[in-house]
Parts: C-alpha cells; sequence; structure tokens
C-alpha cells in the first residue's frame, strides 16, 4: 500500500515510521499534488489550527475533504481528529468536517496536558494510550462506531473509513492500529 502522511506540521515522522516497520510505503503529503494515487490518508497530531490554516493556504483541504468523502481510508490523531470533525465544541472553526463527530479541544486541562494509560479498545483488547493537550469527542451521531472510552469520554471512533483517535498510537510502540488502518487500505 501507498499511504500519504500529512507532513505541513506536527508528528508525522512516527506515523511514517510506523507505516515503513509494517512494510508499506510512504509519501509524505505536503502539496496538492502529493495526494494522487495514495490508498490512504494519516492526519497526525500537531496544533489543528495551524494545520487548517496551512491547508488552506496549500490549497488542499478540498481536495482532502472530497478524497475522504468519497471513501479514501483515513487514520486521523489528536489534532488530526480534530481537524477531522464536523463540530469543536470550543472552537468556531470547521477544517476537513467529514466525521460526524463534535470535538472538545485541549479538553483535559493544564494539570492533565500529557498522561499516558492502557484501555480497552474495540477489536484490540487492550491498548496503550498517550494523550497530549489531547482533545476528546464530547458526542457522535449515528453510525459512529466507538472504540474506546477513557473516564466515560470517548477517544478513539470509527464511521467507515474514517478512525479517529484522541490520543498518539504511533509513540506506544504498538503498531495494530497501524495494522488495522492497512487492512481497511487493502479492501
Ligand atoms: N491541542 C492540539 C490542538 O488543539 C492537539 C494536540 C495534539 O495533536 N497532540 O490542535
Amino acid at each position: 500500500m501507498k499511504i500519504g502522511v500529512l507532513a505541513v506540521q506536527g508528528a508525522f515522522i512516527e506515523h511514517e515510521h510506523i507505516i515503513e516497520k509494517i512494510g508499506h510505503e510512504v509519501i509524505e503529503i505536503r502539496q496538492r499534488k502529493d495526494l494522487e494515487g495514495i490508498d490512504g490518508i494519516i492526519l497526525p497530531g500537531g496544533e489543528s489550527t495551524v494545520q487548517g490554516q496551512l491547508l488552506r493556504k496549500l490549497d488542499m483541504l478540498d481536495t482532502i475533504k472530497s478524497l475522504i468523502a468519497d471513501g479514501l481510508p483515513t487514520l486521523a490523531t489528536c489534532a488530526g481528529l480534530i481537524l477531522l470533525a464536523g463540530r469543536i465544541d470550543n472552537d468556531d472553526s470547521i477544517h476537513i468536517g467529514t466525521l460526524p463527530v463534535t470535538v472538545k479541544r485541549n479538553a483535559y486541562g493544564r494539570q492533565l496536558g500529557s498522561f499516558a494509560i492502557t484501555a480497552p479498545m474495540k477489536g484490540f483488547d487492550e491498548f496503550p494510550m498517550t494523550f497530549i493537550r489531547a482533545p476528546y469527542i464530547s458526542s457522535i451521531k449515528d453510525n459512529v462506531d466507538v472504540l474506546a472510552a477513557v473516564d466515560d469520554r470517548i477517544v478513539a471512533v470509527q464511521y467507515n473509513n474514517q478512525i479517529g483517535l484522541a490520543f498518539h498510537p504511533e509513540l506506544s510502540g504498538d503498531t495494530r492500529i497501524h495494522e488495522y488502518f492497512i487492512s481497511l487500505c487493502e479492501k
């Protein structure tokens, strides 16, 4: 599979290493033409406002939005999840907006800005989760499948071709979520 990793800002290198480690090709998405011929896309963590601005400036937002709406498998983590969300509780912006959930940015406050836990996740038994100034999902629409919740807050969902995670799976050394994402790309 040829996997595009959005590489305009944030934690994209770690995703690239995992995709290569599990035997697939990576292309860094830095301009619109990089989107041609990819089998799946990863939207990494970082700063969603900056990423959203850059996607607009580089004239990539609409193309990414139509590719995802047309079924391109998508793995979005943290800021990437915020980009995908149809609504942001504490922000008026909508960026890609193809995932019918509402997210709350920087939802854990200062003290709990960063933490790591291992929690149950549908399809994976348990998964190690690293949260960094993370959002959580405050509401979902029908047909959105909840994959994990921590302290009653939804932190992982799947909606058809889109997987949205509040945490960073690329920092745990556990490759199972990326392997699952590849299985969606192979369909
Ligand atoms: N706090 C960041 C934002 O709002 C997300 C943090 C992250 O991606 N680790 O965009």
